[in-house]
């Protein structure tokens, strides 16, 4: 008799524990950065798996069926869009078969649906190997862009788990507010440099030139996806030399070879940023991200004009 008691206890333990893990919300995302704010938002409620690394190429992922499966099971999905991951993201959905992450589904969230965005073009046009069709997409990279994210990660959150409403308005607040806290104190730091000219190697920097006060000038990519031609190299040594250029900014997958040349051939510096968390160990949240960046930059600007 007590044996069985002990079972039905054992077996009730059991129960338990499996209703508790199935009580969060499983999401999966495709980058890191909408991870982290996800895990912002939802607090202890979410249970997040980003699917690419912040090293790598947020364009190009290799769709492996390791993925599927955590797709499968998710309630949520949440995706940059604008066709940032078209070469991956949709192989990865159809074969995971799970209707409320398809597109349109309850659990789908679209994270660019309230960003205002840049860059888009008047007409979709997929000519020459251009992938920025629908506009820029790495909107990530603008803190201040983060709270309209923030915004569709929570909605999303919502319609997941009701309940919870409260909480993550609460989570949403006072990731709001610190991100307008921080912005303030990013952008104090780089004032000094405000309208310093930069060349960049992929067009993934519009939004955070803007917000603070960089100006692009050009890129190494002759156009965004297509590799540095020795043509382009050209032109932005020229430009380089023209405009007193002093750096040049990367990301950790690319190839150094082409920016190397242009550095060697000018003197300009080149600085590899993080364009997503994770790309560096010390980036652990989004707040890192901007943190690493700003830092980075301001140094590199420090060294190159003495101030
Ligand atoms: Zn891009």
């Amino acid at each position: 008799m007590k044996k069985i008691v002990f079972l039905i206890l054992v077996l009730l333990c059991l129960t338990a524990a499996v209703a508790f893990a199935d009580s969060k919300i499983k999401v999966v995302t495709t980058l890191p950065d909408l991870k982290s704010i996800t895990e912002l938002i939802g607090g202890d409620k979410v249970d997040v798996f980003a699917i690419a690394t912040g090293f790598q190429n947020p364009h190009f992922v290799d769709p492996k069926p390791s993925y599927i499966l955590k797709l499968s099971k998710a309630d949520m999905f949440v995706t940059v869009g604008l066709d940032l991951e078209t070469g991956w993201v949709p192989p990865l959905l159809n074969s995971a078969r799970n209707t409320k992450i398809q597109k349109g589904g309850e659990g789908y969230v679209d994270a660019s649906v309230n960003v205002p965005l840049l860059q888009v073009p008047s007409s979709v046009n997929r000519a020459e190997g251009d992938i920025h069709i629908f506009g820029n997409p790495h909107y990530w990279n603008d803190p201040l862009r983060g709270k309209q994210i923030a915004q569709s990660i929570y909605e999303g959150l919502v319609k997941a788990s009701p309940d919870n409403q409260a909480l993550f308005q609460a989570n949403l607040k006072a990731f709001d507010d610190k991100i307008d806290a921080r912005t303030k104190e990013w952008v104090a730091r780089m004032a000094p440099y405000k309208g310093s000219k930069i060349i960049a190697y992929h067009n993934e920097w519009p939004y955070f030139e803007e917000r603070f006060g960089l100006k692009i000038v050009d890129f190494l990519e002759p156009k965004p996806g297509i590799p540095p031609t020795p043509n382009q190299l050209v032109k932005v040594i020229g430009e380089i030399k023209r405009d007193d250029i002093k750096v040049i900014i990367s990301s950790p997958y690319f190839t150094t070879e082409s920016a190397e040349l242009v550095a060697r051939q000018t003197g300009a510096k080149v600085v590899v940023l993080a364009t997503s968390v994770g790309a560096e160990e010390s980036i652990k949240d989004y707040f890192d991200l901007f943190e690493h960046n700003v830092g980075k930059l301001a140094d590199a600007f420090k060294q190159a004009y003495g101030k």
